[in-house]
């Protein structure tokens, strides 16, 4: 069997979440929606996080239905980085204590998601260097579980990349599952 994956947008709805080309708070719902049907599409198990919850509601779901799971599972939180409008790049945050083999997945994805999108790879960071809003993500769920900040929202060339590579995008997170 292979793994469960568990998507929650970081944020839900129009301007909760960083802005600049993308808004990042609608587009990591509407992503979240589109990678969750393309994995069930190939035989995946997803499972996603609901618009209203709060951060403690989806972390208390996540445990709540990970004790439910045979197997393996993945929790992936979908965000937009945002920062000065010239950062840019994808990263990808894990709790410093993960397993290696969720820390070589997360390695997967980063990668994955630069080429894909053709922009720089800044990598995995832990929870030792990170004030993430979101780090309960990694701090108080049971499954492994990353943040992924898929590009800068507010840098152009990350935006127009995204953008552009979308459905490959979609497609290549799929292929890492099946
Ligand atoms: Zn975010």
């Amino acid at each position: 069997m292979g793994k469960t994956v568990f998507l929650c947008a970081g944020h839900h709805g129009a301007g909760t979440g960083a802005g600049g080309f993308i808004d990042e708070g609608l587009e990591c719902i509407k992503l979240r929606d589109d990678l969750s049907h393309a994995l069930r599409g190939n035989g995946v198990i997803s499972l996603i996080d609901q618009n209203t919850a709060s951060l403690s509601s989806v972390i208390r779901n996540v445990n709540d239905l990970s004790t439910h799971i045979d197997g393996e599972s993945v929790v992936i939180d979908i965000h937009f980085n945002s920062f000065n409008k010239k950062a840019h790049g994808s990263e990808v945050y894990i709790h410093s204590q993960t397993s290696n083999s969720n820390k070589e997945f997360a390695k997967k994805l980063v990668e994955m998601t630069s080429e894909t999108l053709g922009i720089h790879n800044r990598g995995l960071r832990t929870t030792a260097q990170s004030q993430h809003s979101r780090l309960a993500m990694l701090t108080k769920i049971k499954a492994p579980s990353m943040i992924w900040e898929i590009c800068f929202c507010d840098e152009k060339t990350d935006s127009e990349a995204y953008i552009e590579h979308r459905q490959e995008l979609i497609d290549n997170f799929v292929k890492l599952f099946v």
